[in-house]
């Protein structure tokens, strides 16, 4: 098993690695004969650092430093949403404080694509780091990560540059050359990097669909040269490794929208991600074929079909457009709502559509609603929820597992193997899965001929280190994950989300006393507040409640100088005993004394 000879060798792969990054010994084993390998030659004391600061736990949060010779760049900056167990977070970002202690050597940061778990953290990062440094990526994602920004009103415009599949870059020491992969969304590139210890390929979110909608495949042709090169590193997306099936190509959704859209006899509402182009063009052209005008709805909806028909990624006659407040003036028959709310997100388009909170668009009996998308993991409940509304609506609905509405816009387990294949790396980090999809992308690695030595299995914050084409463990860097909520950016830490998820499971009471401090007297009864505690609302519990504190810090004033804090602690024990013998419940407990 490639991850158990991992852990073995972490702690002597750690010295090894201080050694190579301080002293850069010469690589034991010979390098391999590749055309790539002869400027490596001269140059055999360059080390190159790989450090994954997020998307080795979870489907999410994707970041990558790349350090060599005194120059770093990152490959991604993304976030990941919260699920029910991050009580009142609104996204989770990657901990990249080894960027910030180290923002004078960052030479550029790369985005693969558009999604945000890929983009997400930019407009945090770019808050605390020089805005000069160069952000590339391909058109759309420019456009999608400027409409973000824009958002987040940031003052001084970052440094933008638009970067061309199949063509190349340097940043510091890295030469960077770029190629199209097929994805969930338009503009999406992998990266090969020419270091002077060694070639990364990074394959950015891919699959390997043969009918594209675009019509842009993965490029082949470009993997193959780069394994001519000799592939030292291979980092790749291991989303679907746990997948059998080779994904299905995206124009099979289209086939299955338009049936659906076609037989419908009322209004059609269509829910899938904002950022899924295709999946959108094609939901406008089943749209047209049916003769029926397309509403657009939902923030995020309108804002990146906007910017993808302004950058031509997105190709719609104007007339076909409605205004969604317009709705009303069109025949049910002749009308397609395109919402966002594909995961169940409670304030989304669809989510007001199904308990008929929406402006202008209600769901009626006898409606088709088409949710043409897969729940990322930990939103299936809020799915299940407003599916389970909508049919008591009386909606005719349509999911994944009724009909082919929705693949995945990752490669399954016999395309990682193609991949593998044909790229011939000599190491391998799977990258963006959780734990699982990792070890199983590792599995398919060490099946198609990957040496189970050379198979790296990393959490964040791990590292790796090459020399003239050789990979080994390196030493880690602080990681982590960051929480924000609202505006604050890393206030919240586990305390935080254990207090508000016991306030959640256990309610919540305050305990306020006065108390003249010079005579040591308790002036009045304690006040007492409970939320959330059964049999609060009773005033004899209540009254007890406040008799049992006052007992307590009378006695304790009769006995001792006043103390606040001593009788915090008092009033706190005092009230949480007597909830615990009443109620069995252990809430969150604020006490407060007032001296006077
Ligand atoms: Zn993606
Ligand atoms: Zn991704």
């Amino acid at each position: 098993m490639p991850e158990k000879k991992n852990t073995n060798e972490k702690g002597l792969a750690k010295a090894s690695s201080k050694a190579l990054a301080k002293t850069a010994p010469k690589p034991k084993r010979p390098r391999r004969r590749s055309r790539g390998s002869q400027g490596r030659k001269k140059k055999a004391t360059a080390t190159l650092r790989i450090i994954p600061l997020g998307g080795l736990d979870a489907i999410g949060k994707n970041m990558t430093a790349f350090e060599c010779n005194g120059d770093i760049i990152l490959i991604d900056a993304g976030l990941m949403f919260p699920d029910d167990e991050h009580t009142g977070v609104d996204l989770i970002l990657p901990d990249y404080t080894y960027i910030l202690e180290n923002a004078d050597r960052l030479r550029g940061i790369v985005i693969t694509h558009g999604h945000e778990d890929h983009t997400g953290a930019l407009p945090y990062l770019l808050k605390d780091i020089d805005r000069s440094i160069p952000i590339l990526g391909t058109k759309l994602t420019l456009g999608l990560i400027e409409g973000k920004l824009e958002e987040h009103r940031l003052s001084k415009q970052p440094k933008l540059v638009e970067v061309h599949r199949g063509g190349s870059t340097k940043l510091g020491c890295f030469e960077l050359e770029f190629f199209t992969v097929n994805h969930s969304i338009p503009g999406a590139m992998g990266v090969f990097m020419h270091t002077p210890a060694g070639n990364v390929l990074h394959t950015g979110d891919f699959k390997l669909d043969e009918t594209p909608i675009d019509g842009e495949l993965t490029d082949f042709a470009a993997l193959a040269r780069f394994a001519a090169q000799g592939v030292d590193l291979l980092m790749s997306d291991s989303t679907n490794a746990t997948s059998r099936q080779f994904t299905k190509s995206e124009a099979e959704v289209g086939v299955t929208l338009r049936s659906v859209i076609g037989a419908a006899k009322q209004r059609v509402v269509v829910a899938a991600f904002s950022s899924h182009i295709h999946r959108v063009q094609q939901i406008c052209d089943a749209a047209q074929l049916a003769g029926r005008k397309v509403a657009v709805t939902g923030r995020s909806m309108l804002t990146n079909t906007r910017i993808a028909r302004d950058l031509g990624y997105l190709n719609v006659p104007d007339d076909l457009i409605i205004d969604a407040y317009d709705v009303g003036n069109y025949p049910p028959e002749k009308t397609v709502v395109l919402c966002t709310g594909s995961q169940g997100e409670p304030l989304s388009a669809l989510a007001r559509m199904s308990v008929g909170e929406h402006k202008t668009i209600d769901i009626e009996r006898g409606d088709t609603v088409i949710i043409s998308a897969t729940p990322v993991p930990g939103n299936e409940k809020s799915v299940t929820r407003i599916v389970n509304q909508l049919s008591k609506v009386g909606a005719d609905v349509w999911d994944k597992n009724r009909a082919l509405v929705h693949v995945s816009g990752h490669a399954g387990a016999e395309e990682l193997k193609l991949v593998l294949s044909l790229v011939k790396p000599r190491h391998f980090l799977p990258v963006h899965g959780e734990a699982t999809h990792l070890r199983a992308h590792a599995r398919l690695a060490e099946a198609v001929g990957v040496d189970a030595n050379n198979i790296f299995i990393l959490d964040n914050g791990d590292s790796l280190v090459m020399s003239d084409g050789v990979v080994k463990r390196g030493e880690g860097v602080e990681s982590g994950i960051v929480y924000v909520d609202g505006s604050s950016v890393g206030d919240i830490g586990a305390n935080v989300l254990r207090d508000r998820q016991s306030m959640s499971n256990e309610g919540a009471a305050s305990v306020a006393v006065v108390i003249d401090s010079k005579r040591g007297k308790l002036v009045s009864d304690p006040v007492i507040t409970m939320r959330g505690i059964p049999g609060f609302d009773n005033d004899d519990f209540i009254v007890e409640a406040r008799d049992k504190v006052a007992k307590v810090v009378r006695e304790s004033l009769d006995n001792h100088k006043p103390d606040a804090n001593r009788i915090k602690k008092q009033e706190r024990d005092a009230l949480s005993s007597f909830i615990w013998k009443r109620a069995h419940r252990r809430p969150i407990i604020m006490p407060i004394v007032i001296e006077i």
